[in-house]
């Protein structure tokens, strides 16, 4: 089991550096006790950065995947770093925040968007997918009239620089089973999760969720809508981040 050190708290997402020991080195890769690296799921993508053992130089971790209970860190081949390590040794990690911090603000971005459109049209997020800049939500049905769509948008930065307190809340899951949050019905969670940890962003949006986010909506910057596209069943909605906006909020 890899304990998943950035879960815990809204906080928790803004550390950066961490000390585990080796559990497993499975090919062209390793497994530690704890991480601090965002394993690819639930639309967010993995966190890149380092590994490093005592006074070797750095390895560069190119994915993070999950399997089972183990979170396994893809080391770059050519480096050849890792292949001296044995199970027990302990290791230095760091996250490449850069990237990381721009997911976590897509993430939060997303929540928001998803829940506006929901509020607006009714219309549930199927799925969503985000990267460097950018993201996209693809909805359960068509839009009823696409310029609707820039009236949310406006509203979603209205909201954002507002800068509104995200949280993480855990809730029993037969508490959440009896109401659970509407726009969230179409993704069934798993049967064994409980309690349920969501993303609540004030007065707006509550959401469970795996995934990073920022302290303050106003952390965000601003999101601009992108031409939308018809996909089978529903439609994608893109959208991007401004530059600039994305200056952390002191820590709590
Ligand atoms: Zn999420």
């Amino acid at each position: 089991l890899t304990e998943l050190a950035y879960l815990p708290t809204i906080d928790a997402a803004y550390l950066r550096r961490f000390n585990a020991r080796v559990t497993a080195l499975p090919p062209g890769g390793v497994v530690l006790d704890r991480t601090l690296f965002y394993p690819v799921g639930g639309g967010q993508p993995a966190d890149h950065g380092t590994l490093q053992r005592g006074s070797d130089p750095p390895v560069p971790v190119v994915d993070v995947t999950k399997s089972g209970s183990h979170v396994i860190h893809r080391l770059r081949r050519k480096s050849g770093g890792g292949a001296t390590w044995a199970l027990g040794d302990e290791v230095t990690g760091e996250i490449d925040w850069d990237r990381r911090h721009r997911h976590m603000r897509l993430h939060t971005a997303q929540h928001l968007l998803s829940a506006l459109l929901f509020a607006r049209t009714g219309l549930r997020t199927r799925d969503a997918l985000f990267g460097q800049d950018r993201g996209r939500i693809d909805l359960e049905r068509s839009l009823p009239a696409e310029p609707a769509l820039d009236a949310i948008f406006g509203e979603a930065n209205t909201l954002l620089a507002s800068g509104l307190p995200v949280r993480i809340r855990e809730v029993p899951r037969a508490v959440w089973d009896r109401a659970p949050a509407p726009r969230s019905g179409l993704v069934s969670l798993p049967r064994q999760i409980d309690p349920v940890r969501v993303i609540e962003i004030a007065e707006v949006d509550v959401c469970p969720c795996g995934g990073t986010h920022v302290r303050s909506t106003a952390e965000v910057g601003t999101v601009s809508a992108e031409p939308v596209v018809p996909i089978p069943g529903g439609v994608r909605v893109p959208f991007r981040l401004s530059e600039g906006g994305g200056t952390p909020t002191p820590s709590g």
